[in-house]
């Protein structure tokens, strides 16, 4: 290990060593587990860490979690990290769902459950269960939700007798995440007929994963691409009325992007329901976003490594849909929900998720 990547690690290293109280009992009582994330840029990687450690600490349990910078050599190394610890179990949020098969091949050597969370870790026989949303939902709900916005569809989902032309943009995530694959399938399932049917046209012509795709989620990526766009598309007169946006930092890009060019905005989706984007939603900014309430997340994945270390099979609700190349992991699918100016205030603020303060601030 690199004394870059080592000092990466120990910056970011929050392991909180418990009384020892027993969790449950049988073996896995007070043993270590590790939480790797991917990224501290996006606060919904913050929270949830955050949210796994309490539950985890809160049943006794010993936590090493660790975010990752999106550097991939990093989070193998911290995956090597904890391994070298004697962690019983690891709860992993991957950046590249295909790059962790050396380290997770020791884990299973060494009888360490893994839970791939949020995102499925592909091409290796060992990765026990899976937590996740229905991301093939999440993608139907942006589709919508982009329908919706520009009125093709009304608030019952039911087709209206506006047929456009819209010009829409598409921002997907990354594909080195296999989530994305998921979202932009779900949100197709929905829009595809409309952009065949010419009630969207796509200026671009830029329409599928790879095309659309960002890097790392990075929201100034999404900002670049959507520049390079207005640019080449939209340079004479055309307006945009819409952007598929997979996620809000991606949305907060394009924003930028059109605010930029003095372009009048479009009607953006999102997803995570992120602070600075509620307040976008607020103010008319942001269409809509989705909101994927991480602390049921969190909780999951703890009960999943809590009965696993006992030696008990977790509750799953899917076992067909997650074939990571080697094996179809079982999983639990969380639903996830809509938002937009109408609910806002009662699915983020009245269910707790964040204050009234810190939708209205965006901070
Ligand atoms: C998650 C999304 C998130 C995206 C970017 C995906 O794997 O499922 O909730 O918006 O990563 O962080």
């Amino acid at each position: 290990i690199g004394a870059a990547a080592l000092a990466g690690c120990s910056n970011n290293d929050t392991t909180t060593p418990t009384d020892g109280e027993s969790p449950g009992g049988g073996d896995g009582a007070g043993a270590l587990v590790g939480v790797l994330m991917p990224t501290k840029t996006s606060q919904r990687w913050i929270d949830d860490g955050n949210n796994v450690k309490k539950a985890l600490e809160d049943k006794g349990y010993k936590v090493d979690l660790l975010y990752a910078n999106d550097d991939i050599p990093q989070q193998q190394q911290q995956l090597d990290a904890v391994l070298g610890k004697n962690a019983k179990a690891l709860i992993i949020a991957s950046i590249d769902g295909t790059t962790l098969a050396t380290g997770l091949k020791k884990a299973g050597e060494q009888g360490v459950k893994v839970i791939a969370y949020d995102r499925l870790i592909n091409e290796t026989p060992n990765v026990d269960y899976y937590v996740t949303f229905d991301n093939q939902n999440v993608g139907v709900q942006q589709g919508t939700s982009l329908l919706q916005g520009l009125g093709v569809f009304d608030a019952e989902g039911k087709e209206t007798d506006k047929k456009g032309p819209f010009n829409v943009e598409i921002f997907s995530g990354a594909v080195t995440d296999n989530n994305s694959q998921f979202f932009y399938n779900g949100a197709m399932s929905v829009i595809q007929k409309y952009i065949d049917s010419g009630v969207l046209k796509v200026q671009s012509g830029q329409t599928t994963l790879e095309q659309t795709a960002t890097p790392y989620w990075k929201q100034e990526e999404a900002q670049k691409r959507c520049d390079a766009i207005l640019g080449g598309f939209y340079a004479q007169g055309e307006k945009m009325d819409g952007a598929l946006c997979a996620y809000d930092g991606l949305s907060r890009g394009v924003l930028t992007s059109i605010q930029g060019a003095g372009a009048p905005v479009p009607i953006i989706t999102g997803q995570d329901a992120e602070v600075p984007s509620c307040k976008l939603i607020l103010d008319g900014d942001q269409y809509s976003t989705i909101l994927k309430d991480t602390r049921e997340l969190a909780a999951k994945a703890v009960d999943m490594v809590d009965a696993v270390l006992q030696g008990k099979e977790p509750e799953v609700n899917d076992t067909k849909t997650y074939d990571n190349k080697v094996k179809v992991v079982p999983a639990f699918l969380l639903e996830s929900v809509v938002v937009t100016k109408d609910n806002l205030m009662e699915v983020v603020v009245d269910s707790g998720y964040y204050t009234k303060e810190q939708v209205e601030s965006g901070k």
